[in-house]
């Protein structure tokens, strides 16, 4: 084996934090969101998945793990600040939701 799969899967994904989407080229679309108070554990949801049927339970398995993996590793990249919609102060697009810094999502509750 000369190929490194491992390398090779991670080019079929991207990922966007603002939207909190991992997206893979053959249409599948994991969703995070918050999971419970914390403000960076995640939920991975399933939002699309490709049209074509006949999929194996190994490959959706795989797409998740895969999902997860690109997930987490976005997660510890460094990202350039955005400002809240609310309160106007910068923070890390991870910790924002609706515009919101977390500050403010929590007031809001
Ligand atoms: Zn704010």
């Amino acid at each position: 084996m000369t190929q490194h799969p491992d390398r090779n899967w991670r080019s079929s994904w991207t990922v966007d934090l603002k939207t909190r989407e991992a997206r893979h080229a053959d249409g599948w679309i994991f969703l995070y969101e918050c999971a419970g108070d914390a403000p960076r554990a995640w939920d991975g949801k399933c939002v699309q998945f490709p049209a074509k049927g006949n999929l194996y339970a190994s490959q959706i398995a795989r797409i998740c793990r895969e999902a997860e993996d690109i997930w987490s590793k976005a997660q510890k990249t460094p990202a350039e600040p955005v400002p809240c919609a609310v309160c106007g102060s910068y923070a890390d697009p991870r910790d924002m939701w609706a515009g919101m810094c977390h500050e403010c999502q929590r007031r809001l509750v």
